[in-house]
């Protein structure tokens, strides 16, 4: 993990959301092409075999979860904030720093059995990733792999995933965070 290129397309903005939270920015990544482009073909080298699906978390994981996805031509599940899905919906609610927060997915998305790779664009805490973990788990999904163009790994997150049986692949490293 180096990338030092895309890392010099990622804006850190200070104290957002609030005091003490160094936000890493990705949307000015996003307004680079060649930048975008060259994040979405490493991802694609580093994630391993094609999966069935890809899974993005709502918002920043369904930008760069649907361009791996249609880079490595597999098919997509949106898991989705609450109340945002039309169909049955299977979710899942999980502990934010204050409070909870709750993910969903069509309740019929997923085979079991489906090999499925998630997607987003960090990963800190890991919380909001375990809990998109056990949402495909609980629907039959082998979940193995997950993607982040960005790791913060003071926060632990990556380690609590691979706790749990999920290799993760990142770009962009920040200690200190
Ligand atoms: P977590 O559940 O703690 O792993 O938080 C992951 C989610 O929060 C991701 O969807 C990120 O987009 C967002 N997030 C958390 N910390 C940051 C940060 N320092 N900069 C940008 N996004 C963040």
């Amino acid at each position: 993990m180096a990338n030092d290129d895309l890392k010099a397309l990622v804006r850190t903005i200070p104290d957002y959301p609030k005091p003490g939270i160094q936000f890493r920015d990705i949307t000015t990544l996003l307004l680079d092409g060649a930048g975008f482009a060259a994040t979405i073909e490493r991802l694609a080298a580093a994630t391993g075999p094609v999966p069935d699906l890809i899974a993005g978390i709502e918002a920043r994981g369904f930008i760069f979860g649907a361009a791996l996805a249609h880079r490595l031509g597999c098919g997509m599940v949106l898991l989705r904030k609450k109340n945002k899905l039309p169909g049955r919906v299977t979710g899942i609610n999980y502990a934010l720093e204050y409070g909870q927060d709750r993910i969903e997915m069509h309740a019929d998305a997923v085979a079991p059995g489906a090999r499925v790779l998630l997607v987003d664009d960090l990963i800190a805490t890991g919380g909001t990733a375990l809990a998109a973990v056990e949402l495909l788990r609980g629907a039959g999904a082998v979940v193995e792999r997950a993607a982040f163009v960005i790791d913060l790994p003071d926060l632990g997150g990556a380690a609590r995933l691979a706790a749990a049986g999920v290799a993760v692949t990142a770009l962009l490293g920040y200690g200190g965070d």
